[in-house]
């Protein structure tokens, strides 16, 4: 064999990945927030709401905090409107854009009206007939299109054929589903203290059609007093949003490896170095932060798990090519030193992940607290998590 074509294959099967994987990292990162129902197609309804309103205005808040917080990120909609898009053309949008991640919003009913909380599904074998309800509702928006027997090929949701289908289906996206459906539900019912029914499974035909990591969200039941109340709420709409949104980050920040700087605190009165505080200065440093509005809508978030890795007197700019590959760099000044941390998680067990990693480069790192503004030590904010848990 001639050595030198031997050199050049063991060369090119050496780059071919890293330039694969270069590819991959200049691409921005595609999400499709797609509203569920519309148009025609009310969805549920509740005493005061439809299910299309609430799925919209959560789904619109949803993307604008993507868009405005992660500059390297696509959001992608599937209606921004009151219009109705057919099920089989979501899962299109979803695909044609080649996305890395569907997340679909959708309300419950039931017509046993003490049924409460929230739900989070993958795509997968109904479990029970529970599921199997929910996925069958939310299916059936299908026979509101004229031609729906030609769209499905012949599929119908009311069968239990249909269920037959979706026992095929196996999918190299399920992990990462599960993935960012753990971390959506875990912040949500945090956020929003309804009633956690939990993470499940069911035959979702949007989810069974798109080719990459899916969620469907239902946010709560119109059909209960209670979460109809809570979900007519603006300020809690926006609640879900940022929890979802957070979500997002968490997920985003996991899979790719890219940071996103997002604000921790609320409406921080401009930086004004208050250097004559030798008390803990938690103001997180914003100057390198362009959107005012960003602070104001993140300010629901409360208790939160970073890593320190460094203290030093110089103030180093968060796109210092040192901090590459690290998760939501940010710093804060404590008794004239410049703190500075990675992650910007909601639970001792994600912030765990994130001190393994920051480990690899800053054995020294630690785990730090925050609860808004305030610097709090991390047994403190587990007490405050616990207590705020339903
Ligand atoms: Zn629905």
């Amino acid at each position: 064999m001639n050595s030198k074509k031997n050199l050049l294959v063991y060369l090119l099967l050496f780059f071919l990945p890293v330039f694969i994987f270069a590819q991959n990292n200049s691409r921005p990162f595609k999400v499709v927030i797609d509203a569920g129902h519309g148009g025609k197609d009310p969805g549920c309804q509740g005493k005061y709401s439809k299910e299309k309103d609430v799925a919209l205005a959560v789904a619109l808040k949803t993307g604008k905090l993507i868009s405005d917080n992660c500059p390297n990120v696509k959001v992608i909609y599937t209606r921004k409107t009151d219009v109705f898009v057919e099920l089989y053309r979501r899962a299109e949008i979803a695909n044609s854009n080649h996305a890395d991640l569907f997340i679909s919003f959708h309300c419950n009913a039931n017509e046993n009206q003490n049924a409460n909380g929230i739900e989070t599904f993958v795509m997968g074998l109904h479990k029970s007939e529970a599921n199997q309800a929910v996925a069958r509702a939310e299916n059936s928006a299908m026979l509101k299109e004229s031609n729906y027997q030609n769209n499905y090929d012949g599929f119908n949701p009311n069968t239990p054929e249909a269920a037959i289908l979706f026992s095929l289906y196996s999918s190299a996206y399920l992990n990462n589903s599960i993935l960012i459906a753990d971390k959506v539900q875990k912040n949500l019912v945090r956020e929003t203290k309804l009633l956690n029914r939990g993470v499940k499974q069911a035959g979702f035909w949007v989810l069974y059609k798109v080719a990459m990591p899916s969620i469907l969200i239902e946010m709560g039941f119109l059909s209960n007093t209670d979460d109809e109340k809570y979900l007519l709420n603006e300020n809690n709409k926006n609640a879900v949003a940022d929890a979802v949104f957070q979500a997002f980050t968490s997920y985003y920040t996991q899979i790719t490896g890219n940071t996103i700087e997002i604000p921790i605190n609320k409406d921080n009165p401009s930086n004004n170095d208050n250097s004559d505080h030798n008390s803990v200065d938690n103001q997180f440093d914003k100057t390198e932060k362009t959107k005012e509005e960003t602070g104001k809508l993140t300010s629901l978030t409360k208790v939160r798990f970073m890593v320190q890795f460094m203290a030093i007197p110089e103030k180093i700019s968060l796109s210092d090519s040192k901090f590459k590959g690290m998760p939501n760099v940010n710093r804060f000044k404590e008794n004239n030193l410049w703190k500075y941390t990675a992650g910007n998680e909601i639970s001792m067990e994600d912030v765990r992940v994130v001190l393994k990693k920051v480990k690899e480069r800053y054995p020294d790192a630690f785990i730090i607290a925050f609860d808004g503004e305030e610097k709090i030590s991390v047994s403190e904010a587990q007490k405050r998590l616990k207590s705020t848990n339903f």
